[in-house]
């Protein structure tokens, strides 16, 4: 194995987004600030490298406030948003709360409810279950939004013909997919009113335009992001539409598949918005000790974008 050359593409940009950094800044400057333990509300960011180091620190991952036993220490939302009902049972609870929520999906937020404000039905476009709808779906009162998830959700959506429509979408998702759903619901409902800006943010629509990039030329590609990730999902898919064959998630129980790539001679490597970069250091570490590996970075666009914590952890 050991002769054998691999040329490595170098997705980039690729993994920690603004967003996922202030999050995980917010913990462990409210650690230092009011002590261990803090309370986080579900993974701060989904990554288990990155919730496990923050457990190491003293902070402690719920799902619901009724599981923490101890009222008088903080909880702190997690990036992907919560509905309203969280902050006000926080204080119901008398309980200091931390909001880290990232400020692009709190733009979504302000965008349903300015819709709702001015009369209009609201369609978002997401993956049920998925934190950040239900954090979405929580900012205005049920029956205000229906999810959409793809052309077919479309196909069978029944409008009561009063009703204005507007969309907004979740901040994750495929661009390319979402063109295809924006494009049906215009057909469908050519008065429907779009987001003043694109809701997949900057980071998504980066990472995806970096993949796509360099796909077609990779025999395998690799996504280090965690499975429960949205946007790491993605660009494992985003790399399959853009022409590479054999696209793969690797999160932290995924075997590396050395026989395959006995059979590669260019791989592609990215990482999603919640991955740190010492998950693709360990992974090219690895491959360096069974190949020769060349590495060439491909960038696509330098991202400066920096998202300020909340002053009163300053
Ligand atoms: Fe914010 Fe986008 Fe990062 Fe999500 S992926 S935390 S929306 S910057």
């Amino acid at each position: 194995m050991k002769n054998k050359e691999i040329k490595i593409l170098l997705s980039a940009p690729r993994g920690f987004c603004a967003g996922v950094e202030r999050a995980i800044e917010i913990v462990k400057k409210s650690i230092k600030k009011y002590g261990a333990p803090v309370y986080v509300r579900h993974e701060i960011v989904h990554n288990k490298y990155v919730v496990d180091s923050l457990k190491a620190i003293g902070a402690i991952f719920i799902e619901e406030l009724e599981e923490i036993k101890d009222k008088t220490r903080p909880v702190i939302f997690s990036a992907h948003g919560v509905p309203k009902a969280i902050p006000l049972q926080a204080t119901k609870y008398k309980m200091e709360y931390i909001d880290a929520t990232c400020p692009l999906v709190s733009k979504v937020h302000r965008e349903a409810e300015n819709l709702y404000k001015a009369g209009y039905h609201i369609i978002l476009i997401g993956h049920n279950n998925h934190p950040e709808v239900i954090g979405t779906m929580g900012q205005l009162p049920e029956g205000a939004i229906d999810l959409i998830q793809d052309e077919h959700d479309v196909e069978a959506y029944e409008l009561d013909q009063n009703k204005k429509i507007g969309y907004t979408t979740q901040t994750t998702l495929s661009i390319d997919d979402t063109q295809n759903i924006i494009k049906a619901l215009k057909k469908k409902f050519p008065e429907i009113k779009a987001p003043f800006k694109e809701d997949i943010c900057y980071a998504t629509t980066n990472r995806q335009s970096a993949v796509k990039n360099i796909a077609k030329q990779c025999d395998m590609f690799f996504v280090l992001g965690s499975r429960n990730s949205s946007n790491s999902v993605r660009l494992v898919e985003v790399a399959e539409q853009a022409g590479c064959a054999h696209a793969e998630l690797i999160h932290s129980e995924s075997e590396i598949p050395f026989e395959q790539l006995l059979n590669c001679k260019t791989i592609g490597i990215s990482s999603g918005a919640s991955a740190p970069e010492i998950l693709v250091e360990d992974f090219i570490n690895k491959l360096k000790n069974k190949f020769q590996i060349k590495i060439e970075e491909v960038e696509i666009i330098k991202e400066n974008i920096v998202f300020k914590v909340p002053s009163k952890l300053n």
